[in-house]
C-alpha cells in the first residue's frame, strides 16, 4: 500500500522507502520520527514571502538513500507533524467486512 510519493507499507506492516527499500518504522508509528530533518529558513528560499513569522521549512529524508520524503511548514522547534496515521486494525476490519458482504 503506497502512502506517499516514496513511501509504502509493506506486507509486514512496516513503512518502507520505495527508492532503496529501507524500513523506517512500524506502520503505526510516525515515520518522521525516524527520518533526518533539515531546517530551512523561508527567508533563505527564493520566491517565499517573508511573512511567516517564526515558521520554518522542515525537509525529511530517508536515512539510507537521502531521498527527500516530505516537506512541511511548521513553527520553529515544533515536533514533526504526524500527517499519515494508519489504523491497521480498522484497515483489516474493513477488508473482512467487504469480503463477507459478497458471500
Ligand atoms: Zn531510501
Amino acid at each position: 500500500m503506497r502512502i506517499h510519493q516514496y513511501l509504502e507499507i509493506n506486507d509486514n506492516k512496516k513503512i518502507k522507502c520505495l527508492k532503496c527499500g529501507h524500513v523506517l518504522c512500524d506502520a503505526k508509528e510516525n515515520y518522521k520520527d525516524y527520518a533526518p530533518r533539515a531546517e530551512k529558513d523561508p527567508a533563505s528560499l527564493p520566491g517565499i514571502r517573508p511573512t511567516m513569522g517564526m515558521h520554518v521549512y522542515y525537509e525529511y529524508y530517508c536515512p539510507n538513500c537521502y531521498t527527500m520524503l516530505d516537506v512541511e511548514v511548521a513553527e520553529k522547534g515544533a515536533p514533526p507533524l504526524w500527517d499519515i496515521q494508519i489504523n491497521m486494525e480498522n484497515y483489516v476490519e474493513d477488508t473482512t467486512a467487504s469480503v463477507s458482504d459478497k458471500s
